[in-house]
């Protein structure tokens, strides 16, 4: 019998995960089948209920419903609990186990960006949205001392800081307003700034203005795009990174839950480079072909992501 695997989101028709999780069951022989099933908030609960019937491997759950489906899993991993939002669900008998696998991918992401330096302890994060929360989780886990949120909407920013409180005890994680003197101010006392707002879809813009980027940053987008945050950041002298090689290793990581057997990364790699080539665009706002095509030129390393410097900053946006 053909298993399925299927994306849970709305909208979902342009995302970039079928393209990617099909080549991975096909250059393994998995006889599995990923869909992609466009459910508005409303069918969300009728959706997961189907996931318990026996042809079913497990699922990826996106925009908007990574939060909304976390009650009705049957148990949450620590990833999933810590980040109250869930991208994969996998079956055990007729039981759903929900998964963050965003926060395996942005380890990687940060381990591929930091290269063979001393992990920094210091961190922006841009954003307070779903993305923003694997990130911020990451850090803490990561040993980070300070990490700084800064969010268009502050209340949302306090929101995160407080779901963080309990597993950000030991360190100091604070939402401050998105002020230009203040994000100014910040940076030039930190090490790492991670973007995860959607600004920078359009490739024309950025969410800060490039005159207050200092030179030694290392910068991680979450858009799998060279952004035009990421162009200002290599003139400026700075490591960066896209989001390539977060969306292809939590690619990876519910490949492996599924499955059990290690995700074939470099042709996971190459059926999403492929993808976005075609203008394919994902359920979680990557930007089309043409957009990406604005600012990309090369392809990362598979499995371990895009190594940035200011040289190759363009070759990590796949
Ligand atoms: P959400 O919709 O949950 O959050 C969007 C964030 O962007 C919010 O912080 C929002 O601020 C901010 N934002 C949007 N527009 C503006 C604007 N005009 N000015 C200022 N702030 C703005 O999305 P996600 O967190 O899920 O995703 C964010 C980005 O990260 C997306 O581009 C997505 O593609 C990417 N992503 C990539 C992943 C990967 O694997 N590479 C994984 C997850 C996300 P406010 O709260 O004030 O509205």
């Amino acid at each position: 019998m053909t298993k399925r695997v299927v994306l849970i989101g709305h909208p979902v028709a342009h995302s970039l995960s079928g393209a990617m999780q099909q080549a991975a069951f096909d250059a393994l022989g998995i006889d599995a089948r990923y869909e992609l099933w466009d459910r508005p908030p409303i069918e969300l609960a009728h959706a997961v209920e189907e996931l318990r019937g026996d042809d079913f491997l497990g699922a990826n759950v996106t925009i908007p419903h990574k939060e909304r489906v976390v009650p009705m899993a049957d148990r949450l991993t620590e990833e999933a609990h810590a980040t109250g939002a869930v991208n994969t669900l996998t079956s055990e008998g007729r039981k759903l186990v929900g998964h963050n696998t965003d926060v395996d991918g942005f380890k990687v992401a940060l381990d591929t960006l930091v290269g063979r330096q001393k992990m920094p302890r210091l961190a922006i994060v841009l954003g307070s949205g779903g993305g923003a929360r694997a990130v911020v989780y990451g850090l803490i886990r990561e040993g980070f001392q300070r990490v700084v949120v800064f969010n268009r909407h502050l209340h949302r920013a306090e929101g995160l800081v407080k779901h963080f409180a309990r597993s950000a005890a030991h360190m100091e994680l604070r939402a401050m307003p998105w002020h230009e003197s203040i994000i100014e101010a910040e940076l030039a006392k930190t090490k790492v700034l991670v973007n995860a707002t959607s600004i920078g879809l359009d490739p024309d813009e950025s969410p800060i203005p490039a005159e207050i980027l200092p030179p030694d940053l290392l910068v991680l987008d979450l858009i799998y795009a060279r952004t035009r945050l990421l162009r200002d950041a290599a003139a400026a002298g700075c490591t960066v990174d896209d989001g390539k090689t977060m969306l292809l290793n939590q690619g990876a990581s519910a490949f492996t839950l599924w499955t059990g057997q290690p995700a074939p990364v470099e042709a996971m790699a190459a059926a999403l480079s492929d993808a976005r080539d075609h203008g394919v665009r994902s359920a979680e706002g990557e930007p089309t072909g043409a957009a990406a095509e604005a600012g990309t030129t090369g392809e990362a390393s598979p499995g371990t992501g895009g190594t940035g410097d200011a040289g190759d900053a363009g070759d990590a946006g796949g």
